[in-house]
């Protein structure tokens, strides 16, 4: 693959969150990472997010001109700002206050604004509309999840016409429970009809990830393990049929991790730094955190993390539920997660019941936290009921974190089951979910912690040298961009696309 600039191959990524500008979870990890990895990687990669109310415009800059964006209720005028990530990667977002000057990205409480079909499907064709307003034609559109999964709908429907006629669609799947399903009359805000809307109707309601999973080039999931398990109907929230339908279009590709924001060697929010050579100073973390949760500063007892939305899907009820009798071990616990109120109140009361044994911080989020907790812990509990890829225990590897986790999508791939005849393994994984699996995995951990101090130490250094970087996800995504774009433009179409002016 050619480097130089004019014959990079060209790649919109559309995202609904993107970090450091507007994130609530791994997706914004995902969009703030790989596009800079395939910019390094010498793709001409541009990335579009909408301008939310949260975004820091003093390091922005307004472009002139206005993008017009075709609605179902006329031509709406938005304006273009452009910052940057690293790797000189550009960042174009959408100012159309009306739909993201809120408060919030999604809406109140972890909840929905009424009106998000109508945003994301504005954000999703002003998407589209800005490779004309920047004369920049992609050989690939890269979109993500439900928020802006009509992306290839749109190609496919409206965009016939040379050049865009020669674009294709990639559509990434972060985690399959969240789908845009919306009532079947709303279709109209979609500005898509009877001709042109096929593949958004299921069991009665608009869906739109079903549609952009129907109409991509190609689809794509976090984790092989998880291309998988969504397949089947037991991990695929009723959309199972349609990507077996695409299994051959479906890929897994494993999320690689921000090692340069996630580096113990480094780290500004961390007290104390280290590498997998001594760990004397995550001890020092292990300290300053006991004092700063207000837990006993104790060297001698096993300090264990949790940092994840407080949700079914991360098994938090289970969680709450095992914690009685977890709290008869010897051990103390830092959660940090907001989420499901019902969680969330079960947390903070088990707080108050036992402040010797947990601190939760419950409610609000906080990174300057989550990366101290990471340092901080001997283990990492992430009892998922499901998990495309899981960001947190790659992070937890990286600084020396045992994680303890259901062997599940990402999880599953990431870890490697501990051994105690021989001290191979990075972590401990279990497979039922239930508050007595949960106990015993955790007791298993524990025990180790206190009779197998060595290959403790041992699966710190292992876990700590795994490379989990972007840039080998970054490869294959640039083989999946150039073996979708070969199969989707006309072979006339070759050169050109690659080299618009
Ligand atoms: P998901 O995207 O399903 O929430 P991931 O493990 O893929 O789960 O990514 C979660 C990301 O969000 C991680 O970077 C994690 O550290 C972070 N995170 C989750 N909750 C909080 C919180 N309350 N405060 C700070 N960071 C959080």
């Amino acid at each position: 693959m050619s480097t130089s600039p004019q014959h990079a191959l060209r790649v919109l990524f559309v995202t609904s969150e993107c970090t450091p500008f507007a994130m609530t979870g791994g997706l914004g990890d995902v969009s703030g990472a790989l596009p800079v990895a395939l910019r390094e990687q010498g793709l001409d990669v541009r990335v579009v997010l909408p301008l939310y109310r949260s975004v820091d415009r003093g390091q922005l800059e307004e472009l002139p001109g206005t993008l017009l964006v075709p609605t179902w209720d006329g031509a709406a005028s938005a304006r273009v700002w452009r910052g940057w990530l690293r790797a000189g990667t550009p960042v174009y977002f959408i100012d159309y206050p009306g739909y993201f000057d809120r408060p919030l990205i999604y809406g109140p409480n972890g909840g929905a604004y009424g009106d998000n079909l109508v945003r994301f499907a504005f954000l999703s064709r002003a998407a589209v509309e800005l490779t004309r307003f920047l004369r920049w034609t992609p050989a690939v559109i890269h979109a993500n999840d439900w928020q802006t999964a009509l992306v290839p709908v749109y190609l496919d429907a409206f965009e016939r016409a040379w050049p865009l006629s020669a674009c294709a669609s990639v559509l990434t799947i972060h985690n399959i429970g969240f789908q845009g399903v919306f009532p079947v009359e709303d279709v109209v805000f979609t500005g898509l009809t009877n001709g042109s809307s096929r593949g958004i109707e299921h069991w009665g309601s608009l869906n739109l990830l079903k549609a952009g999973i129907e109409r991509a080039t190609a689809v794509t999931t976090v984790s092989p393990s998880y291309a998988r398990e969504i397949q089947t109907s037991q991990f695929g929230s009723g959309l199972q049929e349609d990507l077996r339908a695409r299994a051959s279009d479906l890929t897994g590709i494993l999320n690689g991790i921000d090692t340069v924001v996630w580096d113990p060697r480094s780290d500004p929010h961390l007290p104390a730094h280290f590498d997998e050579r001594s760990f004397e100073a995550k001890r020092e973390c292990k300290a300053a955190l006991q004092r700063e949760a207000g837990l006993s500063e104790r060297d001698d007892v096993p300090l264990l993390g949790v940092i994840t939305r407080l949700t079914h899907q991360k098994g938090m009820d289970v969680l709450a539920r095992a914690l009685p009798r977890l709290f008869e071990l010897d051990v103390q616990m830092v959660l940090l997660g907001a989420g499901d109120p019902e969680i969330e109140q079960s947390f903070v009361e088990a707080a108050r019941s036992r402040p010797d044994r947990l601190r939760a911080w419950v409610g609000g989020y906080d990174n300057g936290l989550s990366h101290r907790i990471e340092a901080a812990s001997d283990f990492l509990l992430m009892p998922s009921r499901y998990e495309p890829c899981g960001l947190n225990q790659m992070y937890s590897l990286r600084y020396g974190t045992l994680p303890i986790a259901r062997a599940t999508g990402g999880l599953d791939d990431t870890i490697e089951q501990y051994d105690e005849r021989t001290g191979a393994g990075t972590g401990f994984k279990f497979h039922d979910l239930t508050p007595t699996t949960l106990f015993d995995v955790t007791g298993w951990a524990v025990s180790t912690w206190y009779d197998r101090p060595q290959h403790i130490r041992q699966m710190r250094a292992r876990g700590m040298m795994k490379d989990f970087s972007w840039s080998a996800a970054a490869r294959t995504y640039e083989q999946l961009y150039v073996a979708a774009s070969r199969r989707h433009r006309a072979p006339h179409a070759v050169d050109s696309v690659r080299a618009l002016p």
